[in-house]
């Protein structure tokens, strides 16, 4: 299996820390807003990357913080006149419902950057005492100087970086003893949410969040760092730099990097009016489509929405969902059950799919050719079936593709959607039937929703369900 690895800009065989296990960070979202199709992209790429994994067999830790604190929930806080914390913990709910809907799985752990502070101080204050942070009127830099191999992640120039950014100073940072220092803490303005700390009561840098969460939740060394491309330079260079001097040990052996995304073909920004959220998005399509678009390229390719390429990426996703419904009907309406011999055979061909597929993912999770492989697959589920099908052939092509397109997150077994209220009603017919000796309709029913993913529990009480 091999992966890009962003600091050494070459393909590297995975080979974990720890036999069987992964450990991955993936920065996740500022949380002042719905998320938008930009943040959509890490999440779907590197949910992908853990389902492959899990696949594979390993057993993945899998962290992705919440950035809870930051100038941007400050600013909309105070447009709205509600505390920061509100505006924070609304807009993860709102994310947490956009990622469902994308069917991200849940992270191990989404920590908050407000309920760690803590150990971000104790790393700041190691920092300091290994001589890579300086504090400045209750401002604490981190001396980028110190740290030798800054610079290693990014690749940059340092000195043509240094001489960039001198005339870009920004006012009230000018106590920095180097232009490319950078804020581990700074003292609280008015009206600003603030934690206490031996230099100024105020709140850290964004950087240190992740060093800390990281460590916290995974270790002081983890297989994989993840996060958008943007994210290489300042944010995940200063990491490193945090992270490696505090725990003397090398951060993370794998750098992964998802390219930008467009709409399109232009920068997508506030200014141009371009800029879309994936709530926007839902309300065209089923996020599964975006999902399935996100996943027809390689991460690392950019990627260009636009209406066109969302409306083939429909079509594509729905002949995958097609040749499913279509093994459902075959099966219940299938005259024989055991597979005959010739269908044993046919079976036998589909590993030349599944080897295709696990190629392309093996190779830096090359999706776009793993959707290759999966259509290859469907071409064949449909050549080879009819109503004559065995339903242990239909049954084991029809668990191959929901095994398969699993991998990529996508749903092609639809559970029917049910409303609480035909659930009752359901259950009322049930009773009655019960009642009535009709033992046969009262299983039936209980099965009909079993198959909708609802699950009765008869109790002294009366009959209580719940959604499995
Ligand atoms: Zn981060």
């Amino acid at each position: 299996m091999k992966i890009f690895n962003t600091m050494t800009k070459k393909k590297e065989e995975f080979i974990p820390l720890e036999e069987g296990k992964v450990k991955m960070y993936v920065c996740g979202p500022t949380v002042y807003n719905f998320i938008h199709i930009g943040n959509a992209r890490p999440m779907i790429v590197f949910d992908t990357v853990r389902r492959y994994f899990e696949y594979k067999g390993y057993d993945v830790n899998y962290v992705s913080n919440f950035t809870d604190v930051d100038d941007k929930i400050i600013k909309k806080a105070i447009e709205e006149g509600v505390t920061a914390d509100e505006i924070s913990k609304r807009y993860i709910a709102e994310c947490k419902k956009d990622m469902d809907g994308m069917n991200i799985k849940p992270a191990t752990k989404n920590p908050l950057a407000t309920e760690e502070i803590c150990g971000m101080v104790d790393m700041i204050q190691t920092l300091i005492d290994k001589g890579f942070a300086y504090e400045k009127n209750g401002t604490v830099y981190y001396s980028t100087r110190k740290f030798k191999d800054y610079g290693k992640l990014s690749h940059k120039n340092l000195d043509d970086l240094r001489s960039g950014e001198r005339s870009l100073l920004v006012s009230g940072e000018d106590e920095k003893e180097d232009p490319l220092d950078f804020v581990l803490w700074k003292p609280k303005k008015e009206g600003e949410p603030a934690w206490e700390s031996p230099w100024s009561e105020g709140r850290p840098g964004w950087h240190i969040e992740c060093s800390e969460m990281s460590k916290k939740y995974l270790g002081e060394q983890i297989d994989i760092h993840a996060g958008g491309e943007d994210l290489v330079f300042p944010h995940h260079e200063n990491e490193i730099a945090q992270s490696e001097a505090a725990n003397g040990k090398e951060f993370a052996k794998y750098w992964m990097h998802n390219a930008f995304l467009n709409i399109d073909n232009r920068k997508m920004s506030k200014s141009l009016g371009n800029f879309r959220t994936v709530r926007e998005i839902s309300e065209q399509y089923d996020l599964q489509v975006l999902r399935f678009f996100m996943l027809s390229a390689h991460y690392r390719s950019p990627l260009n929405f636009s209406a066109d390429l969302m409306e083939a990426s429909k079509n594509g996703l729905e002949r995958i969902v097609n040749a499913a419904d279509n093994l459902k009907f075959l099966m219940g309406n299938a005259k024989a059950e055991a597979i005959t011999d010739a269908e044993a055979e046919n079976f036998a061909k589909t590993e030349e799919f599944v080897a295709g597929f696990e190629k392309a993912m093996d190779d830096d999770f090359n999706t776009a050719d793993a959707v290759a492989a999966i259509f290859d697959l469907v071409k064949y589920i449909n050549t080879t079936t009819d109503a004559e099908s065995s339903k242990e052939y239909l049954q084991k092509l029809f668990d191959l593709l929901v095994k398969l397109t699993g991998v990529l997150g996508l749903i092609v077994d639809k559970k029917e959607e049910i409303l609480d209220e035909d659930i009752e009603k359901l259950i009322e017919e049930r009773q009655a039937a019960r009642k009535a000796k009709d033992f046969a309709r009262a299983d039936a029913i209980r099965d009909e929703l079993l198959e909708k993913g609802i699950i009765l529990k008869d109790t002294r009480e009366g009959v209580q369900w719940k959604r499995a």
